[in-house]
């Protein structure tokens, strides 16, 4: 048996929040709460949720911040309360790494069904599970990806990367001359029946760029060609 899933509800409306969470609970998750944008920030890094429902409107900083800053050290399914539909763009138009978002009013019922559909999401090392680990470096300049232990280094620097942002690198790595377009890199990383913003990958990407040029590296990085998608580049 696997372990209960965790859910986030980080919500202001206190009434809203105790309703979603009684509904998480009955379908057998567990549950944390959090008021405001600070505290759901410290509960996604301290409770480590497979699932946060955010909203968009908080006191202190808003959802989109939240989203933000959970996606530097999380790889949690977010969905997104907005209230009105205009805010929609504004969640699209950020590309922040949410997964999903649902506009208020919504039924608990809707909330939940979309939930499960976000945690039936394949991530690639769940495809992988069961499946013998091969073991094998991938090196490109001064990159090397052990697949097997999920490590990357750059030159003697081991860094850090969520579990999103090591498949995408991964993809990317191992197909150096490819160009992949979003859509693709979206069925890979997190299966086919992907729906929602497919800039979440630009977002994810711009975190892995950042870390391997904090890690020094200088021969190398991801390419953005215009119009058709993300490679990999020598300098
Ligand atoms: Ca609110």
């Amino acid at each position: 048996m696997s372990r209960r899933l965790r859910v986030l509800v980080v919500e202001d409306e206190v009434e809203l929040a105790s309703v979603v969470a009684s509904y998480f609970e009955r379908e057998g998750y567990f549950v944390e709460l959090a008021f405001d944008g600070h505290t759901g920030v410290e509960k996604a890094r301290s409770g480590t949720p497979d699932l946060i429902i955010l909203d968009l409107m908080l006191p202190g900083i808003d959802g989109i911040e939240v989203c933000r800053q959970v996606r530097t050290f999380s790889d949690a399914y977010i969905l997104m309360l907005t209230a009105r539909d205009e805010e929609v763009d504004k969640i699209v138009g950020f590309a922040v790494g949410a997964d999903d978002y649902l506009v208020k009013p919504f039924s608990p019922r809707e909330l939940i069904a979309r939930s499960k559909a976000i945690l039936r999401r394949p991530r690639l090392q769940d495809s992988l599970d069961g499946v013998e680990a091969l073991s094998r470096i991938l090196r490109f300049g001064e990159l090397a990806i052990d697949s097997s232990a999920r490590t990357v280094a750059v030159g003697e620097k081991i860094i850090e990367l969520t579990r999103t942002e090591f498949d995408l690198l991964e993809i990317l790595v191992e197909s150096p001359k490819n160009i992949f377009s979003r859509r693709q890199l979206l069925e890979l990383v997190w299966g086919g029946d992907w729906y929602g913003d497919i800039h979440v990958v630009d977002v994810h990407l711009g975190h892995i760029r950042k870390k391997l040029s904090e890690a020094g590296m200088s021969d190398g990085t991801i390419r953005t060609v215009r119009g058709v998608g993300y490679g990999m580049e020598l300098k």
